[in-house]
């Protein structure tokens, strides 16, 4: 079954209208959402909606969405990041709050679990070392790990043949990672599709991914959208132009 897997979606429509319709164009089965859905964009009810549509999704929420609930202290976002959650929590719907709301930190489903930041740390901990790998060997049980979070399209693995170290690599447009299997199933692997709405890799270019669960490989994709058409509606929502500028640098 193919799966369509993204995350940090931050409120661009734009990017996530881009990145739907290519899932679709693919024909993915299921959908795998690993949270920041709002936040920085301006377009928070939307996405929210978008999402309520896509049939065998399964979503965690992330920081963000946390914080625009009211749930989580923003005190610690930086100032562009805190300017943007206080006007998205005043911008919410109460169908957005309910559907945010309803939304777990980390899911452990049957064939894989799902967490925003790290297993130990599921809403806000940056997965970005090898050491953050190896500790999250015991908190998992089912593999593969998606994540989400630091917005680059990341994966963590085992070398194979060489005990205790690990990958950490970038994940290029249009390469397969190809998942490894043991007699306990999937191989230990965390993977990031990096992130829809505001990628920091210095790719401007919406960032998501295919996962095959029978050919288990899983590819990141990198989409043209209309970042203009973002910007703009940031700058007019009275965001931190920071946000909006941000976008056409991919940082
Ligand atoms: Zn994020």
């Amino acid at each position: 079954m193919l799966y369509g897997v993204f995350s940090d979606v931050h409120s661009n429509i734009e990017a996530l209208g881009r990145v739907l319709d290519f899932f679709k164009e693919n024909k993915v089965a299921g959908y795998i959402c690993c949270g920041d859905i709002v936040g920085y964009g301006s377009n928070p009810n939307e996405c929210l909606a978008a999402l309520q549509e896509l049939k065998n999704l399964s979503s965690v929420c992330g920081n963000h969405d946390l914080a625009a609930l009211g749930v989580l202290d923003s005190r610690w976002f930086n100032p562009y990041a805190r300017a943007a959650i206080e006007w998205t929590g005043r911008q919410l719907s109460p169908m957005s709050r309910k559907y945010l709301a309803a939304l777990s930190p980390r899911l452990d489903g049957q064939a894989w679990t799902m967490v925003h930041g790290t297993p130990r740390k599921p809403v806000d901990e940056y997965f970005l070392t090898a050491l953050q790998f190896q500790q999250s060997l015991d908190l998992v049980k089912r593999w593969p790990l998606f994540i989400g979070h630091s917005h680059m399209p990341i994966c963590f693995r085992a070398r194979p043949k060489s005990a205790g170290r690990v990958d950490p690599v970038l994940l290029e447009n249009g390469a397969d990672v190809v998942l490894g299997a043991g007699s306990e199933g999937i191989s230990p692997i965390a993977l990031n599709p990096g992130s829809v709405g505001q990628p920091r890799d210095h790719d401007p270019r919406a960032s998501c991914a295919l996962y095959d669960d029978e050919k288990m490989t899983f590819r990141v994709v990198r989409l043209n959208y209309d970042i203009a058409s973002a910007q703009a509606k940031i700058r007019r929502a009275g965001l931190p132009d920071f946000l909006a500028a941000r976008l056409e640098f991919g940082r």
